[in-house]
């Protein structure tokens, strides 16, 4: 398949100050997505997955600090852009969120339908019948009965209120959807089923995705391209199939250690011991040394640069061997 590159993530270094000094939450990352596909980002909480999302949209809080880097969408780097251009021409309109708890993200006193309009309305210049049409199409596109779409939010579920997010981020036909840990309040049967709309909705409209979760099981279901992250690092990334046949990172063996499999022998789930570490100080070297079961002497001092081993498949360890054709 002829992919068109969308987007692309070079260097990005982003610190928050704090009183205790800088928490260094994404420390040169670098990577990018093609046009309609699907990127999954996954670790444990506070591994700077969600701070990666915030930076792409240039909505970091007030003590976030962009040390380096690049995001470019289709090659316009956004963070020299103001935040007024940002606003007006990017955000909603380029790139629109699914942010973490968004079913509590609506306004209580307004219906659905009010809402998902007034977000048309603010970055689109048609009149409000064609907002409310367009916002009715998208309830339904979503499975949400248009009979509904004068209810206000109380009056959904959580399954329901999460859809009608997803709409809401569709409105303005954006070409990259960041969801970050779309389903994680939701119960598994609705889960699944919102999972399967959402991956429907990104392949019918060829939207490229990136879904943030902490739960590689939600990432295997909707997406092309894992991507995992520990302390502030790309770890790894690969096709989904391949880090879930063949991951090399022992970070990442460790994470799939702890999901189950259905099919092949019985095996005890084994988590990763130890803690993630404090980013205001994290280990020199490799930042996964004092986890690591196979650190040596070198990762407690040099830390690894992600590099491919093969084509497509990127790790971030001393001890992985590279495929010949790569050495
Ligand atoms: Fe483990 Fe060393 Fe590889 Fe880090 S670089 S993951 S400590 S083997």
């Amino acid at each position: 398949m002829n992919m068109t590159k969308l987007l692309e993530v070079k260097n990005l270094k982003m610190y928050y100050s704090t009183m205790k000094g800088d928490v260094k939450a994404v420390d040169d990352i670098s990577f990018s997505l093609e046009k309609g596909e699907s990127l999954g980002l996954a670790g444990e909480s506070g591994c700077g997955k969600s701070s990666v999302a915030l930076a792409l949209m240039k909505l970091y809080p007030s003590n976030a600090k962009i040390l380096s880097g690049e995001v470019l969408l289709d090659g316009v780097n956004l963070l020299e852009m103001s935040d007024e251009v940002i606003r007006q021409n990017i955000r909603w309109k380029r790139i629109s969120i699914v942010p973490q708890a968004a079913m509590n993200a609506f306004n209580p006193v307004f219906t659905i339908k009010e809402q998902i309009v007034e977000a048309i309305l603010t970055h689109e210049d048609v009149t409000e019948k064609e907002a409310g049409e367009r916002t009715v199409e998208l309830l339904r596109r979503v499975g949400i009965d248009p009979s509904r779409a004068s209810n206000y939010p109380h009056e959904f579920s959580g399954g329901m209120k999460q859809r009608a997010m997803m709409a809401m981020a569709l409105s303005c036909n954006p070409d990259l959807i960041i969801a970050d840990e779309p389903t994680t309040a939701l119960d598994v049967i609705v889960q699944a089923q919102v999972l399967k709309e959402i991956k429907t909705l990104q392949e019918e409209l060829g939207l490229s995705m990136i879904l943030i979760s902490h739960d590689l099981s939600v990432v295997a279901e909707t997406c092309e391209k894992t991507m995992i992250m520990y302390a502030g690092n790309i770890v790894e990334d690969a096709s989904t199939l391949e880090i879930f046949r063949a991951a090399l990172h022992p970070y990442s063996i460790g994470l799939l250690g702890a999901f189950p499999k259905l099919t092949g022998e019985r095996k005890r789930l084994e988590s990763i011991k130890g803690n993630p570490p404090n980013l205001l100080n994290p280990p020199p070297g490799c930042r996964f040394h004092p986890r690591c079961p196979n650190a040596k002497d070198l990762c407690e001092v040099i830390p690894p640069f992600i590099q491919e081993t093969h084509k497509g498949h990127r790790v971030a360890c001393h001890m992985v061997n590279k495929h010949p054709e790569y050495r």
